[in-house]
């Protein structure tokens, strides 16, 4: 029985190759942890120790916080932590920690405004009381106010401030108020409470238990497409330059591969080579169809030895696309009577307007005709790789 988590189901949702390098195989990643990350958990440890000992009366200085925030930063460090943002340093990120720790001191001292009954407490959510859908989760600090109401909350250190709409739809504080609801019945009234540390700033809203239901079906629905996945395909986006498993990505792993390199060694690289003619190639492509194909087919073929879907050039990267599709007879081939006669006979015709093979064939990758008689219209048609090459500007996401 797995045993989910938000971020396990935030992994899927951002990246299913990530997932399935992560929480299938469970692979060991290169790069051990991103600044931001290691900054975040450190601050998180240190307002974790001002809670701990204000449970045993004793109020830290601020001087003596941070005097603990940096201990804490000295004896965990570890020079293969990831700095993505070139411009700035171990020491600017060590700075910005304690900025945010002192801010949120004064703001809050003398910490008296609720009384913190959980730190760093683990939730267990059973979704459909049933065990088959459980999901832990650790609360930063669970507090109850002057008024009875129950407080979860959640310390960020993201360098953007979302709206309260996003936050409205946010699913992690919403499943912990779930969990805090069963496990405590005098929870009646329950605030979800967002401090981001950079902007000095807290956002707090409540769940009615209707929207609560709805999410709760909601992630039961995300984790059921989870568990049907049979694909586990890149996902790019922008956070893909903070992901640990980006040299082993084939979205990026010939681009790492080739950003350490001198100039000199770049220009070398079979890779950079093909993707650079091919460029060029493609700018006169009318004089040059002949050398394209050439280059194309070397390019297919680099992409495939390397294990990589997208090479890295001077100014481009190349996108490789390949996927195996079902080719259906054309209009003169042998077969394309007997395939116009089954789906005619079985009323299918009309959705792929007087045998489309093009459309038909990409019916076959949807779900709604029945797989009985997708097996039947297979038989008419034979399986063949296709291959593409997009050629893409050379910038962060691409
Ligand atoms: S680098 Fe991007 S595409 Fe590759 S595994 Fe990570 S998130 Fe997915």
């Amino acid at each position: 029985m797995v045993l989910y988590s938000h971020s396990r189901i935030s992994c899927f949702e951002q990246c299913p190759f990530k997932f399935k390098l992560k929480y299938l195989d469970k692979v060991r990643p290169e790069i051990e942890q991103s600044i931001e990350a290691f900054l975040g958990s450190i601050v998180h440890d240190t307002l974790e120790k001002l809670y701990k000992d204000m449970r045993f009366q004793k109020l830290n200085t601020l001087e003596e916080i941070l005097v603990h925030y940096g201990e804490l930063w000295d004896k965990n460090w570890n020079p293969a932590i990831l700095i993505v943002r070139k411009d700035y340093t171990t020491e600017n990120y060590r700075k910005m920690g304690e900025k945010f720790i002192a801010d949120y001191y004064e703001k809050h001292k003398p910490f008296d405004q609720s009384k913190t009954i959980g730190l760093e407490q683990r939730i267990v959510l059973d979704l459909n009381n049933d065990g088959r859908y459980k999901l832990q989760g650790f609360i930063d600090r669970l507090a109850i106010g002057k008024d009875g109401t129950y407080e979860i909350h959640d310390y960020k250190t993201n360098s953007s401030l979302p709206l309260k709409e996003y936050l409205e739809e946010d699913r992690q504080l919403a499943l912990y108020a779930m969990a805090v609801k069963g496990s405590y019945p005098d929870a009646k009234s329950i605030k979800l409470i967002w401090h981001f540390l950079t902007f000095n700033k807290h956002i707090e809203i409540q769940k009615t238990d209707e929207e609560l239901e709805k999410l709760r079906l909601s992630v039961i629905s995300d984790i059921q497409n989870i568990e049907s996945a049979k694909e586990y395909p890149t996902k790019k986006t922008t956070l893909c330059e903070w992901c640990e498993f980006r040299p082993m990505c084939p979205e990026w792993a010939h681009i790492a591969k080739t950003e350490g390199m001198t100039l000199k060694d770049f220009m070398k690289d079979d890779g950079v080579a093909l993707v650079n003619k091919y460029a060029e190639l493609t700018e006169k492509k009318a004089t040059v169809e002949g050398e394209m194909d050439t280059v194309k087919e070397k390019l297919l073929e680099f992409a495939k030895n390397s294990g990589v879907t997208t090479v890295g050039g001077s100014g481009y990267s190349a996108k490789i696309w390949s996927a195996e599709k079902y080719k259906f007879p054309g209009k003169n081939d042998d077969g394309r009577t007997e395939l116009e006669d089954f789906l005619n006979k079985s009323g299918l015709i009309k959705d792929v307007a007087a045998l489309d093979t093009f459309l038909l064939s990409r019916k076959m990758d949807e779900k709604d005709w029945p797989e009985d008689i997708k097996n039947a219209i297979r038989k008419f048609g034979r399986k063949e790789l296709i291959e593409r090459i997009y050629l893409r500007k050379k910038d962060d996401c691409q």
